[in-house]
């Protein structure tokens, strides 16, 4: 049923092999497509960055079986489950707790939950799994020139130490770039939102943190004093850590407007002192980054057979720990969508639905962190035409995805994001987490998906169940059906959350969204015209 072509030197070429060029190679490992990876670096991440993974990435990392090692890679480098809060120095004045725990409040929305493991952590189980499932991963080189045409893509790949140049051929591409995506750039594709907004530098340094801790377990530290603003992460053996410089203000309180300038061993250590609140604590500087702060996304997402995901189209502050987890389920929802086309079982149409779904989605969780930021950073940017904060959860699950194949029930308002804590189950949303009884054994709904599609039936929907197999069958396209009370008992009574009366049925995406939903009883044919327009046949 195959109908990769056989002169294809790879059916995906990911450009990046960073957080979401590698989770990207790992989704679609699982799903039996191959890709090369190209990174420029030599190897995986060398300075932490991102390190709130969200519950829906680590829902991702379940279906794929590397939850249970990424949690064990992340006890390493952080007691979990620590706080959020914000400080006028570390040892000074606390002045409110975002979090208490980062997983207070949300622990019963998902099978998973929210961790704390940084990239240098996380990029080796990801290179691990990438590899074990058959990815190429090719460090210390760059892509040079992508040239697509009607059947695939060539790649010119270039070794930046020298050597011979390798062409490869390509039937698609996922730019996971990062932000200043060079991919981006030539495709001439445009960004949209707030640009930059602050010379911003990351210190990593080592001192002795301990004693201002003291017996708090705090896993990200806003201060905010009259002379920074910015924030820390500390290791777990409280020795080292990074302190981000937002904004800086001289005696007068007049504000820095070029902190990069001045990276000085001398004004780091300075800045590090009075944001830790002891002027004689003993400081050792390592490194310091400069970066931009910024809150863009891409006009598209993609361009003919080129795919691009991750920073490369959406840019945020790191105020909410979004920016990784979004890209990474850029990767989540183009796998499927690949290996479908790519086996035959969805026409290419599908993969236009990647931007029309993932961009709302992208622009949404910039506006989200951006909010963040002038909020609890810089409100001179001024709070008018922000966007509304909502719940971090919301942002995490509640996003939903609309596109053409997803089909929407009469009446529908549209929304385009929901409380998981209220989830109406319907179609374009992340289907609910319920733990069920499979043979005894207590389950997540969320682990039955992942491969092929799904149908959840109510008690007595036997005869969309039956609809469903037939379909499927006729379509060649792998489904399972479950029925409630026949092949899983739902002792918490979670199941309502799916909306479906005793005679209904959702059928449920390869990614975890439902794609369809009858409340009741209907058509047999209408659940393969719906199986037929979520895969754009
Ligand atoms: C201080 C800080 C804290 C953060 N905290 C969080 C957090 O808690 N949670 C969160 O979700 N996010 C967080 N983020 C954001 C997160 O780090 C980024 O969103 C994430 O790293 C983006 O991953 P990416 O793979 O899209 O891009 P990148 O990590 O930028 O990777 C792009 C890769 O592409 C490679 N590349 C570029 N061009 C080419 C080419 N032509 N050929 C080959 N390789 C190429 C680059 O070398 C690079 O490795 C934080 C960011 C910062 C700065």
């Amino acid at each position: 049923m195959s109908s990769r072509a056989a002169n294809d030197d790879v059916p995906v070429l990911i450009v990046g092999g960073s957080l979401v060029g590698l989770s990207t190679a790992v989704f679609l490992g699982v799903r039996g497509v191959p890709s090369l990876v190209v990174e420029r670096h030599v190897g995986t991440a060398i300075h932490p960055r991102a390190a709130l993974v969200n519950q829906r990435t680590m829902e991702s990392y379940r279906s794929v079986g590397i939850e249970d090692e990424i949690a064990e890679a992340a006890a390493k480098e952080f007691v979990q489950n620590g706080a959020i809060v914000s400080v006028e120095s570390l040892g000074g004045k606390e002045l409110d707790y975002y979090f208490r725990n980062i997983n207070e409040g949300v622990e019963a929305l998902s099978p998973s939950q929210r961790l704390f493991i940084t990239q240098i952590g996380l990029e080796p189980v990801l290179l691990r799994k990438a590899e074990q499932f058959g990815a190429e991963v090719q460090y210390s080189s760059e892509v040079a020139a992508l040239e697509q045409d009607s059947d695939g893509v060539e790649a010119t790949i270039r070794p930046r130490g020298g050597g011979p140049e390798r062409t490869v051929r390509a039937r698609y591409v996922v730019a996971a770039d990062g932000a200043h995506s060079p991919v981006r750039e030539r495709l001439g594709i445009e960004s949209l939102g707030h640009g930059s907004f602050s010379d911003s530098i990351t210190i990593y340094f080592r001192a002795d943190v301990r004693p201002l801790l003291g017996e708090r377990n705090l896993s990200v530290v806003y201060v905010f004093n009259p002379r920074l603003v910015g924030f820390f992460r500390f290791s777990i053996d409280g020795d080292a850590g990074f302190l981000v410089v937002n904004a800086t203000f001289d005696e007068e309180g007049n504000r820095s407007v070029a902190i990069g300038e001045d990276t000085s061993e001398a004004t780091c250590i300075r800045y590090v002192r009075e944001a830790l609140g002891d002027p004689g604590i003993p400081v050792q500087i390592e490194n310091v980054q400069r970066w931009s702060a910024t809150a863009d996304w891409a006009e598209r997402f993609s361009e003919g057979r080129i795919h691009l995901g991750g920073d490369a189209v959406h840019v945020m502050p790191p105020t909410g720990g979004f920016g990784g987890n979004c890209g990474v389920q850029d990767g989540f929802d183009l796998a499927w969508k690949l290996q479908h086309v790519l086996d035959g079982l969805a026409e290419p149409a599908l993969l236009e639905t990647y931007d029309t779904e993932r961009r709302p989605v992208g622009s949404f969780t910039t506006e989200q962190a951006y909010t963040r930021y002038v909020l609890r950073l810089d409100p001179g940017l001024g709070k008018e035409n922000l966007m509304p904060i909502v719940h971090e959860a919301t942002v995490e699950l509640g996003y939903r995805h609309v596109s053409d194949a997803i089909v929407l029930e009469e009446g529908d308002d549209g929304a385009l994001w929901e409380d998981p804590n209220e989830p109406s189950g319907r179609p374009g949303m992340r289907a609910p987490h319920v733990w069920i009884d499979c043979d005894g054994t207590e389950v997540s709904t969320l682990d039955l998906f992942g491969r092929g599609f799904v149908l959840l039936a109510g008690p007595e929907g036997e005869a969309w169940c039956t609809a469903a197999r037939t379909a499927a069958d006729r379509m060649g396209v792998p489904l399972d059906t479950r029925r409630a009370g026949v092949d899983f008992g739902d002792p918490s009574g979670g199941f309502g959350a799916y909306g479906l009366g005793a005679d209904g049925a959702a059928l449920v995406r390869p990614d975890g969204f439902v794609s369809w939903r009858a409340r009741g009883a209907g058509a047999d044919d209408d659940v393969e015209q719906a199986l037929a327009r979520c895969l754009a046949r």
